[in-house]
């Protein structure tokens, strides 16, 4: 296997922590919670990260396409799944026979659903998607009343939820969310006109979490935020999350680079005087960010080191200067090392890139280890 347990590059995953987020996320939002898993838990590992939410009793889990949530359910996960995408039409039945709830957000997509409950002669359980600014899925709220009704009037629909997707959340003063909320409101209204009680509504990510107390209506949606990551620069830690991932790695080679002698393909980087270079098993082959190279840090005896020239498929080097570093040495690339921290959100900024990308991108050629 690829995954030997002497393999030096691992991710680490602290599940009490994600339980911990869970809770802090509950006690600061005080509504049920939809844990967003989608993308192998932001790169924290599916399966695993989904039974211990369960386990910490999560009301719903969220995945973004069929494949995700039939995952969950052939690992006997029993929790209400979500899909949040869009529907494919050819899929359909597939939700059914896996027991998923369905994203509809259109009227087409509505009637493409009762064919299929129709067929299998049970109804299928459906989130409404409302589009109030992201112009991504959804009905435009301005448009939803004909939308909400065939779906109240449908024998062959069991509504769960009406929702819709902020885009600018993580922005603490940005007006648009207020705008979506109003608009997503006006969506909601429909139910009152139609004499039948509004399913439960939801509408906040983690930024809507964190910076919008109006967002969180019936239930909050966190992904991000639960693996204990802040959603954008700007963010405010509202709500006290602790990161759930770390990723490490160990030194594999030392030598002395002279001065003027590049480092790495390119020859784009090299030392103004003789240096000490230790080099480190993981790269882009990995998903460990080639826009790292030569902008990145590790950590290494507790002290911050800066990656040096391109970062290759499956090594990198770091500059330790005069300082020591033995082979085998611990390389941490995110999480805490003594005093020192390297958070996803410092790695995200070194590439320009976002924490969730940096997160994402940590492929399965990485164990990951629950310790
Ligand atoms: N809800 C929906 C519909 C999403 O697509 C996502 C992720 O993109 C989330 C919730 C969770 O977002 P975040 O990770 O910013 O909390």
């Amino acid at each position: 296997s690829l995954h030997a347990a002497e393999r030096p590059t691992r991710i680490l995953v602290d599940l009490d922590r994600i339980a911990g987020n869970l809770r802090a996320i509950r006690a600061h939002a005080g509504v049920p919670v939809m844990a967003v898993v989608k993308a192998n838990a932001y790169g924290h590992g599916l399966v695993p990260v989904a039974r211990h939410l369960q386990a910490q009793g999560v009301e719903h889990l969220g995945v973004a396409f069929p494949e995700e949530g039939i995952a969950l359910r052939r690992a006997g996960i029993t929790v209400p799944i979500l899909v949040l995408g869009g529907i494919y039409g050819p899929q359909v039945a597939q939700y059914l026979a896996h027991d998923l709830e369905i994203t509809v957000s259109s009227l087409e997509k509505l009637r493409q659903v009762e064919a299929a409950a129709e067929a299998r002669g049970r109804r299928a359980t459906v989130h409404l998607k409302v589009d109030t600014g992201m112009e991504r899925i959804g009905v435009h709220a301005w448009t939803a009343g004909p939308f909400i009704e065939a779906a109240v009037a449908s024998r062959w629909i069991e509504l769960a939820g009406i929702y819709s997707h902020l885009a600018c959340s993580d922005e603490p003063g940005s007006p648009m969310t207020a705008r979506q909320l109003e608009r997503f409101e006006e969506a909601c209204a429909h139910f009152g006109r139609l004499g039948v009680p509004v399913p439960p509504r939801h509408i906040a990510n983690s930024g809507g979490i964190l910076h919008f107390p109006e967002a969180r209506l019936d239930m909050v949606r966190p992904g991000i935020l639960l693996y204990g990551v802040l959603p954008g620069a700007e963010s405010q830690p509202t709500v006290a999350v602790q990161p759930a991932l770390s990723l490490v790695s160990r030194v594999v080679y030392f030598k002395v680079v002279e001065a003027g002698h590049a480092v790495s393909y390119g020859g784009t980087w090299a030392p103004e005087a003789d240096t000490r270079v230790v080099t480190v098993p993981i790269g882009y082959g990995d998903g460990y960010p080639r826009a790292l190279s030569s902008r990145g840090t590790v950590l290494i005896r507790g002290r911050e080191y800066p990656i040096v020239g391109r970062v290759c498929m499956d090594q990198f080097m770091v500059d330790i200067g005069h300082d020591s570093a033995w082979n085998e040495d611990e390389v941490v690339l995110v999480g805490r090392q003594g005093d020192v921290r390297l958070r996803a959100e410092d790695v995200a900024h070194a590439a320009g890139m976002i924490p969730y990308e940096v997160l994402v991108g940590l492929n399965d050629r990485i164990p990951r280890i629950y310790p």
